[in-house]
């Protein structure tokens, strides 16, 4: 790693490699780091959660310019491979050149986000360049529940602009991030007996790519839930369809890849389902054959025997909700072309033992808008006789506009096509 260009930054994540410092443990590195600053003259401070600040003035004839913050943090993701024996509190990182990359010898590295720490160093102790007021932000325990983002204290810092470098996406610069709230929907199913000469049966959905409903939900991917919803529905429509349980999704921010219902039918149409159940699937395919065209729909035949299912109209009532109420895309941004303003993503959902529960994640670059979403979904849960409410909020960040020309000190013009803002 010696030799790799530029040397501060890597001679800086060369030291980061040899103090372990794992979330929950990050002081050896922090001390380390404030007996670097001093030596050099930079300003170092511990905050009340631990968080380090070095503070570096502008350069001369920069020093009453607006101050830039470098943020990062100082604790690393933890894992060793099967076979590694690894003590991530006291072993050094062995970091190799392998191939043209930086690996670690079977474990994590910690690039996250031990390389924005060496880049935000490398550019305090940088000779001669040219800058406005810097302070380096390295937060504690950013990975198992961002205590140091969370606790930092309102005007710990003077910086108006802030460069996070934890990111992952080489090149591309963040103008902000979406705010979100999550909608909770509940309700207990009152349930009866099956009657008798009723089959058992199992509906799945599965084959979908899902993806993240923060990065993926623009790419209009099939939703098994809502899929799953939709034919129970089709079925409910023609038949005496008896749902049992259900289950579908793994988180709220992940767009669902796989659903099942358990259900009973009158054994006459259990017997000849296989045709409505290809038909089905065929009908999907063909619907998502750019953006999903593994897509599959499938029944198995249970022999157990049914027992007992939530009542009918209750049914009509979840399956509509689970069908109707839209996930995905609700706006573009006017701001930013192409870029995602405000959407939900009904990302889980189940049915046991009659207890009904679905959550969705809405998201919004306008916190208002995010507002307005989760409150409209809470009224259609609510008119569909199920219990609704907003929970876990959490305010976004963005820009309103693109920033000020440099050359003209002006403001950008608006302008609807992508590309750099234009003088005035
Ligand atoms: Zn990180």
């Amino acid at each position: 790693m010696q030799n790799l260009q530029p040397r501060p930054v890597w001679a800086h994540f060369a030291a980061l490699c040899a103090i372990p410092h794992p979330s929950y443990h990050e002081a050896a590195l922090r001390e380390h780091l404030i007996a670097w600053a001093r030596a050099r003259g930079i300003a170092a401070v511990v905050d009340g959660v631990g968080n380090l600040i070095l503070k570096k003035p502008g350069s001369p004839g920069c020093e009453s310019l607006p101050g830039v913050i470098l943020q990062g943090h100082l604790d690393m993701v933890c894992q060793a491979n099967s076979g590694t024996r690894h003590d991530f509190e006291r072993d050094a990182i062995k970091a190799v050149v392998r191939d043209g990359w930086v690996v670690a010898e079977g474990t994590t590295l910690g690039a996250d986000n031990g390389i924005g720490v060496a880049l935000a160093l490398a550019a305090l102790e940088e000779p001669g360049l040219v800058h406005p007021p810097l302070e380096v932000l390295l937060t504690v325990n950013e990975e198992s529940g961002m205590d140091g983002a969370r606790g930092l204290a309102p005007g710990t810092l003077q910086g108006k602009m802030l460069v996070n470098l934890d990111t992952e996406e080489w090149g591309h610069f963040y103008l902000g991030c979406a705010g979100g709230v999550d909608v909770e929907v509940r309700h207990d199913c009152i349930r009866e007996q099956v009657p008798p000469d009723y089959a058992l049966l199992r509906f799945e959905v599965s084959g979908l790519r899902g993806g993240h409903s923060g990065i993926d939900i623009h790419l209009v991917r099939g939703n098994a839930i809502k899929l799953l919803a939709e034919a129970l529905r089709d079925l409910s429509a023609h038949t005496d369809v008896r749902l049992i349980g259900m289950k579908g999704g793994t988180a709220r921010n992940a767009i669902p890849r796989e659903a099942y219902a358990v259900c009973a039918l009158p054994e006459a149409i259990a017997s000849s389902i296989d045709e409505w159940v290809r038909h089905r699937h065929e009908a999907w395919r063909q619907r998502y054959a750019e953006e999903d065209a593994n897509v599959s729909f499938a029944c198995r035949h249970d022999d157990e025997l049914p027992g007992r299912a939530i009542l009918r109209a209750e049914q009509e009532h979840l399956l509509a909700f689970l069908d109707t109420t839209a996930s995905g895309v609700e706006r573009i941004s006017e701001d930013f072309p192409g870029v995602t303003d405000t959407s939900a993503n009904l990302g889980v959902c189940a049915l046991e033992q009659g207890a009904f529960q679905a959550t969705f994640k809405v998201r919004s670059l306008h916190d208002a808008r995010a507002d307005v979403l989760a409150d409209k979904l809470v009224a259609r849960a609510a008119g569909y006789g199920l219990q609704a409410w907003k929970d876990g909020a959490y305010r976004g960040g963005r820009r309103t506009r693109p920033p000020a020309c440099s050359r003209c000190a002006s403001g950008p013009t608006r302008s609807n096509s992508a590309g750099p803002p234009a003088c005035r």
